[in-house]
């Protein structure tokens, strides 16, 4: 690891670089005072005064072409050196979008300065791993406007996967699972876009969709539900990413949402998975306290898979925990998923949440799971998740 960190002093009338040199550090005036200046023949020309706490050199840093001025240490001077590995490093962390923006915005400018057309082809940063990011920058812009169309055009649609008591097999719920229908392509798995949607924040009209169109199906299946039973309840389970509950007034839009859709709140589970609450801890936690005080349901995500405390499940009001599908599908063959598997599902009890085992698949697993005192179960030995259709099929058959 290059250390960076190593001030750069320069006399009163030395250059710290000259017009043509080929650029690779930028600074930071920590004390002193620079002349920026142009040299043309025997003419000296003074374009800027800098002082402490300026930055000069940016742009050579950026795009590593020929410095267009010199940079003169008008008195004793130090300067920060800000290199160009620092800045790549940086850049490769950023996101994709910002650093393409940046190189664009470079070009443009070195283009403009040599009387060049801006538009022409310019500099760029010149590295290859960043050649990469600009790539997924570019992939990343035109799914997100072929999603926002799909919003527009009816081409989203939902799934319900059945969720069962373990006990009996009778049904208990289902979970809202999102699909992309796309004219040329079929269907699109949510894990090939719900990423794109939260990083443009697309997926705020839609998670509105989502819970509009899902509980709109609920009062369908419940109807058809009292049809064969008229004491049985059914709830309907809506992933949230982190990103709704950050979006300023999207929480009250949602229970609104809830309330207009004339279904019980408290058939509604929201889902919401630990690292969706490691980022802003204190709001998520009165987020989620507004969605109880109007009666919903809450349920932990995935749990297992996270990185967050155990002090946070105190902390939040959830009813229901889901053990991540990762412990269910291998505690036939490893003792150790089957340790974990347990413990969580006691860790659920103790805390008085109800435990819902993800990804079962095989009927062994059903007595295991009995054994350990998990409630509920999801996962292809039930169903596989059902479109609206299938689903009333469904509850006709077993609710
Ligand atoms: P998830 O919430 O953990 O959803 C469960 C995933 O496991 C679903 O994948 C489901 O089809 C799959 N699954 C269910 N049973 C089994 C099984 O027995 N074996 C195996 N191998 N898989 C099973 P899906 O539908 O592809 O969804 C993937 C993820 O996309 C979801 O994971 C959720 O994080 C996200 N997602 C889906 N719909 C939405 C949505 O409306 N909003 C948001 N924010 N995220 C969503
Ligand atoms: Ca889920
Ligand atoms: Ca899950």
């Amino acid at each position: 690891m290059v250390n960076h960190w190593v001030r750069a002093h320069f006399e009163a009338g030395t250059a710290v670089f000259h017009e043509g040199d080929l650029g690779r550090d930028a600074y930071l005036i920590e004390r002193g005072e620079i002349h920026i200046v142009i040299d043309r023949g025997t003419e000296r020309r003074l374009i800027a005064t800098l002082r402490e706490g300026e930055m000069f050199g940016e742009i050579a840093l950026i795009d590593q072409m020929p410095r267009t001025a010199s940079a003169l240490a008008a008195v004793d001077t130090t300067l920060i050196p800000i290199s160009r590995d620092l800045i790549l490093d940086k850049l490769r962390h950023s996101d994709p979008l910002l650093s393409h923006l940046l190189e664009v915005a470079v070009s443009r400018f070195r283009n403009t300065l040599s009387g060049h057309n801006p538009l022409s082809e310019g500099a760029s940063l010149g590295d290859e791993s960043l050649r990469h990011l600009r790539q997924y920058a570019v992939n990343q812009l035109h799914m997100a406007q072929n999603l926002s169309d799909a919003l527009a055009n009816d081409e989203l649609l939902l799934h319900y996967q059945p969720v069962v008591h373990l006990e009996d097999g009778r049904l208990a719920g289902f979970e809202a699972l999102i699909r992309w229908n796309r004219p040329d392509r079929g269907f699109i798995s949510p894990l090939g876009f719900i990423g794109v949607a939260e990083e443009t924040g697309l997926i705020v009209p839609i998670g509105r969709w989502v819970v509009r169109t899902a509980l709109a199906d609920l009062v369908r299946f419940q109807a058809a539900m009292r049809a064969r039973r008229p004491d049985a309840r059914l709830f309907m389970s809506v992933n949230l990413s982190a990103r709704q509950l950050q979006e300023p007034g999207e929480v009250p839009e949602l229970i609104d949402c809830v309330l207009a859709s004339g279904v019980d709140p408290a058939s509604v589970k929201l889902e919401v998975t630990e690292s969706a609450l490691i980022d802003h801890p204190e709001q998520a936690a009165s987020w989620l306290h507004e969605f109880k005080r109007h009666g919903l349901l809450l349920a932990i995500d995935d749990f297992g898979t996270g990185y967050s405390s155990l002090s946070y499940l105190g902390q939040f009001p959830f009813d229901t925990l889901k053990i991540d599908q990762s412990f269910v599908a291998t505690m036939r063959e490893k003792e150790p998923s089957l340790r974990i598997t347990r413990a969580i599902a006691g860790l659920a009890r103790d805390l008085e949440m109800d435990c819902i085992a993800e990804g079962v698949e095989h009927p062994t697993d059903l007595p295991t799971l009995r054994a350990i005192g998990c409630e509920f179960g999801q996962g292809y030995h039930f169903a596989k998740p059902l479109n609206a259709e299938q689903a009333l099929d469904y509850i006709a058959r077993k609710g």
